[in-house]
C-alpha cells in the first residue's frame, strides 16, 4: 500500500472501532421451581455479548435459548467488528438486513438485542457516561414492581415473597395466575392479605379466553387488582381489547413482552388492545429497538412498563419519562445481583449512580463459572 492509500485507509477507519466480540452462555437453575399460567421452568439461560474497543469492554445480554449465542457469533458479530463504536444504530440496521431470511422475531431478535445492548454500553463506556445520560436522562431513578408469585409456589412462599418486597419499600407486586383458575381467587386473597395497601397486579400469560378473563377480572377486582397482564394470548388483539373495554374500571390491561419488532407494537396500539405497553429490550432490538417502540407508544398516548431484565431497563426508563415502572422479576433480579453486580431497589426504586459507565454492570466471572456453558470470541481483522 502506498502512502496515499494508507492515508485514505486510516481516514476511513473510525476513531473508535469495535475490536472484539465475546459471546457466552450461562445456564442458571432457579432457586425454586417456577411456573406461570401456561409454562413451567427450572433454569434460566443467560446469553451475554461483550464488545471491546481501546481497553473499554462492555456487556449486553438476553435471556434466551443457547442457539442465540451461535447466531451472534456466526452472523452478527462480523457486522459489528471494525464498525464505528460510536454508531451502534448503524450496526443495528446492518443486523436487521442480515437476518432477513431467518425471520425477524424470536432468536434472531434476541441475538440482535444482546449485541445492540453491548454496543450501546460500549459507546457509553468510551464516553465515560451512564447509558441513561448518553440517551438523555429525564430522571435518575425509576420505580419498580416486585414480580414473582409463581403458580408453583405454595401459599407460604407466595406470601413471604410478596411481603418481603413490600417490607423493602416496593409499593406494587405481581403474581402469576391462570394455571389453576379455580384456585386463583384464594391466591389473590392471600396476596392481598400479605401486602396490605400495596398495589396488586396479576399476569395470566395468555391462559384465558376473553370471556373467562372477564369473569376472573371481576373476581380479582374485589381484591383491588389494578393490572391484568395478558389476560388472553397477546396474539388475540381483539380479545385484549374486549377485556380492556369491558373489564372492571381501574384495572389496566397490559401486554407486549413478546414483541420483537416495531410493527408488532404498532398493531397492538392500533387495535387499542392495551392500557400499558410492555417492552423488553432483550427481545425487541436492544436500546435501538426499545426507543423506537417507545416513540410509537408515545404517539398513541400509551404509557410503558418494562418487562424483566431490570438492570438494563433502568437506564432506558430514565430516558423514557412515560415508562411507569420496571418489572423487578424475581429470577432475573437474582441473576443480575449475583452475577452482574446489579443493585437492589431502595425505597421502591432503582437508581443510576453518576459514576456508572454504560449500564454499570460487570460479569462476575468467578461466580458465573459454575453456570458456564460456552464462550466464543471474534476479533477485528
Ligand atoms: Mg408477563
Amino acid at each position: 500500500m502506498n502512502e496515499r492509500a494508507a492515508e485514505q485507509s486510516a481516514s476511513a477507519r473510525p476513531k473508535y472501532s469495535v475490536e472484539r466480540i465475546c459471546v457466552s452462555v450461562y445456564r442458571i437453575p432457579t432457586d425454586l421451581p417456577e411456573a406461570d399460567g401456561t409454562l413451567s421452568w427450572q433454569k434460566t439461560v443467560l446469553v451475554t455479548a461483550e464488545a471491546s474497543c481501546q481497553g473499554a469492554s462492555s456487556l449486553g445480554y438476553t435471556y434466551a435459548d443457547a442457539a442465540t449465542a451461535a447466531l451472534i457469533q456466526e452472523t452478527l458479530a462480523p457486522l459489528a467488528l471494525g464498525a464505528d463504536a460510536l454508531s451502534p444504530n448503524a450496526v443495528y440496521t446492518r443486523m436487521q438486513v442480515a437476518i432477513r431470511n431467518l425471520g425477524a422475531d424470536g432468536i434472531a431478535a434476541m441475538a440482535i438485542s444482546a449485541l445492540d445492548l453491548a454496543l450501546w454500553d460500549l459507546k457509553a463506556r468510551i464516553l465515560g457516561l451512564p447509558l441513561a445520560s448518553l440517551l438523555g436522562a429525564e430522571r435518575t431513578s425509576v420505580p419498580v414492581y416486585g414480580s414473582g408469585g409463581f403458580t408453583s409456589y405454595d401459599r407460604e412462599t407466595l406470601e413471604r415473597q410478596l411481603a418481603g418486597w413490600v417490607g423493602t419499600g416496593i409499593t406494587r407486586v405481581k403474581i402469576k395466575v391462570g394455571a389453576r383458575p379455580d384456585e386463583d381467587v384464594n391466591r389473590v386473597r392471600a396476596a392481598r392479605e400479605a401486602i396490605g395497601q400495596a398495589e396488586l397486579f396479576v399476569d395470566a400469560n395468555g391462559a384465558h379466553s376473553a370471556k373467562h378473563a372477564l369473569q376472573q377480572a371481576a373476581k380479582f377486582a374485589d381484591f383491588g387488582v389494578t393490572w391484568f397482564e395478558e389476560p388472553v394470548s397477546s396474539d388475540d388483539r381483539d380479545g385484549l381489547r374486549l377485556v380492556r373495554e369491558r373489564g372492571p374500571a381501574g384495572m389496566d390491561i397490559a401486554a407486549g413482552e413478546y414483541g420483537y419488532r416495531p410493527s408488532y407494537f404498532l398493531h397492538l396500539l392500533q387495535a387499542r388492545a392495551v392500557d400499558v405497553l410492555q417492552l423488553d429490550a432483550t427481545r425487541c432490538g436492544g436500546v435501538t429497538g426499545f426507543l423506537r417502540a417507545a416513540h410509537l407508544a408515545d404517539a398513541f398516548g400509551i404509557p410503558l412498563s418494562s418487562h424483566c431484565a431490570p438492570a438494563l431497563h433502568l437506564h432506558l426508563g430514565c430516558a423514557c419519562p412515560t415508562l411507569r415502572h420496571l418489572e423487578y422479576f424475581h429470577d432475573h433480579a437474582r441473576i443480575e445481583r449475583e452475577l452482574l453486580g446489579a443493585s437492589a431497589p431502595s425505597a421502591g426504586s432503582l437508581s443510576v449512580a453518576a459514576a456508572q459507565h454504560g449500564f454499570g454492570l460487570k460479569l462476575e466471572r468467578e461466580r458465573a463459572a459454575a453456570y458456564h456453558v460456552s464462550t466464543a470470541e471474534r476479533f477485528e481483522r
